[in-house]
């Protein structure tokens, strides 16, 4: 039967794995839309486009095509048929990505893709910042998933081979703009689950959360 998941939090919470694996053992798909605005903003970048210039940026994402492939076993994204699932990754999107997110022609846009993908699949795990608060308030089950910025840190740098001081400066900076934007804020929807997985292995996690759907 029909159910979704919205599934927020700040980043290098663990969102992004345990979503993945949720929606692999629910049988459901699976949306990462923080890939959705790296994606606009690889597009940004491309273009010769300042990140700080939101009318030019909400031309942009007026104009990119995003096609996304929600297999939570092989999830892919790709811009105006590029895949850029391997660049948006990379520091140059990550240190611009915040700016472009905040510009509310952007998010409307991105928001109103997001809605039509939820509705083609009625079993979905969407994860972001303001899927419980805006993209999809009458989820089925909303979580916001934390943990403390150290071990935040410590899951992105290890993913990413990077500087662990550099990575908490850099979450904490993104989480900081995220949280204070004025556009649809990172902010806890009133009726979420609140998971705190810095003393949790993922699978406790998943296993909690499943759990949780199947009643
Ligand atoms: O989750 P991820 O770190 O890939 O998200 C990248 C950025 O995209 C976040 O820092 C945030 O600025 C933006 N974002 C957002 N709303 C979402 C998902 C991501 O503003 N639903």
């Amino acid at each position: 039967q029909r159910c979704v998941v919205a599934v927020d939090g700040p980043s290098g919470s663990g969102k992004s794995t345990v979503s993945r694996r949720l929606a692999v053992a629910l049988d459901a798909r699976y949306l990462d839309t923080g890939a959705m605005y790296r994606a606009v903003t690889w597009a940004v970048l491309r273009d010769g486009i300042d990140p700080a210039d939101a009318e030019a940026v909400a031309k942009i994402a007026d104009n990119v095509v995003l096609t996304i492939n929600t297999d939570p076993r092989d999830p892919h994204i790709s811009v105006d048929d590029t895949p850029v699932d391997g660049p948006i990754r990379g520091p140059e999107v990550t240190a611009a990505v915040s700016p472009v997110a905040a510009v509310p022609a952007v998010r409307a846009r991105l928001v109103a893709q997001q809605r039509q993908i939820i509705a083609a699949e009625p079993r979905i795990i969407v994860e972001g910042r303001d899927i419980g608060t805006v993209v999809a308030p009458d989820a089925d089950l909303k979580v916001y998933l934390t943990a403390s910025e150290d071990e935040r840190g410590r899951r992105r740098s290890a993913e990413n081979a990077a500087d662990l001081a550099a990575t908490v400066a850099d979450l904490a900076r993104r989480d900081t703009f995220d949280s204070s934007r004025a556009a649809d804020p990172l902010r806890q929807a009133d009726d979420a689950v609140v998971l705190d997985s810095t003393e949790l292995g993922i699978d406790e996690v998943v296993a909690h959360l499943k759990a949780l759907v199947d009643g």
